[in-house]
């Protein structure tokens, strides 16, 4: 197989029963491209997808004919845009800086000043891809990188079709790719995906969440499907709760102008946990073809069903002033650009079901939020406890519950909580961990998430990229909530450094559980 025929990912997105299903363990290399970012002067821009570019290429998986095109209102020659994007690798990227490396990739680079409703900037870009095609021969293959608030998408999007930079010639692709967040309701989500869907077909369509190009995300698939002893055990008959947690230690430093009347719901709810979520719950897909991928998740999705009672089933709050990691820190509320009435909340929770054979009965509890404990994002699967035990009453005092745990970030890894005899010669049992931490069992370390998606995008290849159904059905989850929100008063305040609101803690304790403490 020559590297070409690597680069020539199936982009249908079906599965193909005559491809060798051992693909994706060769190295994956992009073949003949540009990648054009618009919003290359911002935060996203800067510390992901210039250092996942430069990692891309010192691993050798983008080609020496790669170019990378920014598109901004500065009025930057070459040179200075080569200045920002060297400033950028330096600071955060992941792998060494090389000198060889960093020549050939910035030979690549072009940029091009405007506004976006710019005609005359939009035939700069058109002129520029074109010369790309010609003097590096980037083959007509282009995607557009939409790194900039969601309001400009659709003028961004509308320019890429008027000046023709939208449509491929044969044999070449276009396509685009869309950040989070893909709207902040159901109506204005489907607006959105309408106005891309005209210009784009689905195939071209990447919409980015960057949890699905983490490795741990990713393990969620291979813990569950390359291994026989917990898939018999993933079901209703011995799963007792399900807790999934995305917790930060920060608050909304300065995102303001974004985070205000987002929320916590709309900003992780939405999206990374109903995604994580969907792949701990769905059924084996029958390949890990985005086709059979998407099936699978979105049966897990559409069986989801909220709590009848919003006001016992779910929990909201907003931070206040308090103590984290030995700094006092401001509230919500006084932090710059937010208003002092705010009511949007910092921190969410919700209890769902999933009403299917194997989850019936089940809780799976989500929550989210700003200025919690500490920074951690992980899936809990809860067992039963043993329905017998045939020892001493106070043998078993300190035993919990079976759990494990997948840890998404920091410390990546899964931990095994099981109880143990305590040495000695009395019976007792107490909890202990077995523990694999990605660190210590591989010497490779982990690609970001963005070097993953991004090459995906040039590849082609679309497993790791939500649908537009699951938009669909994850803004019918989240809408419910934020209604039944928006017509009840302030969110609960919770204290900067604890663990959220009391009324998530009563959430629980209404269903005789707990939230574990991370
Ligand atoms: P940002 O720092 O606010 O940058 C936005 C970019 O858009 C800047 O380059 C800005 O250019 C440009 N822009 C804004 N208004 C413009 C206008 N009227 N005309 C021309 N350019 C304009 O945003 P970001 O944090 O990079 O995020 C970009 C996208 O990624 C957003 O959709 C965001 O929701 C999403 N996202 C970001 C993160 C993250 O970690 N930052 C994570 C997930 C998703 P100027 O410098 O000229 O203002």
């Amino acid at each position: 197989m020559t590297e070409l025929d690597v680069a020539q990912a199936d982009g249908s997105g079906y599965h193909n029963p005559l491809r060798d299903p051992q693909d994706r363990r060769l190295p994956r290399i992009a073949g003949p491209c540009s990648l054009v970012i618009f919003g290359v002067t911002g935060d996203l821009a800067k510390r992901k997808l210039m250092p996942a570019i430069y990692d891309l290429a010192n691993r050798g998986l983008l080609p020496p004919s790669f170019a990378l095109v920014g598109f901004a209102r500065r009025d930057w020659a070459e040179q200075d845009f080569a200045q920002v994007v060297y400033e950028a690798v330096k600071e955060h990227a992941r792998t060494p800086f090389r000198d060889e490396v960093w020549k050939q990739l910035a030979e690549g680079f072009r940029f091009v000043p405007g506004e976006f409703d710019d005609d005359t900037a939009f035939d700069r870009l058109r002129q520029t891809v074109d010369e790309l095609d010609q003097s590096r021969g980037t083959s007509g293959n282009h995607a557009f990188y939409l790194s900039v608030p969601p309001k400009f998408f659709p003028v961004v999007v509308h320019q890429l079709k008027e000046h023709g930079l939208a449509e491929s010639e044969p044999g070449a692709w276009r396509r685009v790719v869309v950040e989070k967040p893909f709207g902040h309701d159901l109506a204005s989500g489907l607006e959105l995906s309408k106005i891309v869907h005209a210009v784009f077909p689905p195939d071209s369509i990447f919409r980015i969440d960057h949890y699905l190009g983490k490795e741990t995300v990713q393990n969620i698939l291979a813990l569950r499907f390359a291994n026989e002893m917990y898939e018999p055990i993933w079901n209703r008959g011995y799963v007792d709760s399900v807790q999934i947690t995305m917790a930060e230690d920060i608050g909304i430093g300065g995102r303001a102008g974004y985070y205000d009347g987002i929320g916590a719901a709309r900003d992780v709810l939405q999206n990374h946990l109903l995604q994580l979520l969907a792949l701990t719950a769905m059924e084996e897909p029958v390949s890990f073809s985005a086709r059979d991928l998407r099936l699978e998740k979105l049966k897990a999705l559409s069986a989801v069903r909220l709590p009848a009672d919003l006001a016992a089933g779910t929990a909201r709050g907003q931070y206040a002033a308090g103590w984290q990691g030995g700094e006092f820190v401001h509230g919500f509320l006084e932090e710059e650009g937010i208003p002092p009435d705010s009511r949007t909340e910092t921190y969410a929770a919700v209890r769902l079901e999933i009403d299917t054979r194997r989850w019936a009965g089940v809780p799976f509890y989500l929550r989210t939020g700003k200025r919690l404990g500490r920074r951690v994002t992980e899936i809990a699967v809860i067992f039963h406890r043993a329905p017998h035990l045939p020892f001493g009453k106070t043998a078993t005092e300190e035993l919990g519950q079976n759990a494990l745990v997948m840890r998404i970030q920091p410390d990546e890894g899964v931990t095994v909580r099981f109880g143990s005899k305590v040495p000695g010669p009395g019976m007792e049992v107490r909890d202990v961990t077995m523990d694999f931490g990605y660190g210590k069992s591989f010497t490779e370390s982990s690609p970001e998430a963005y070097e993953r998606l991004l090459l995906d995008v040039l590849l082609g290849d679309p497993p790791l990229f939500p649908g537009h159904e699951e938009l669909v059905l994850s803004w019918q989850i989240v809408d419910p909530i934020t209604g039944f929100w928006a017509s009840g008063g302030a969110p609960e305040p919770y204290v900067a450094g604890t663990w959220g609101p009391a009324s998530a803690d009563v959430m629980l304790a209404r269903d005789g559980r707990s939230w574990r403490r991370p």
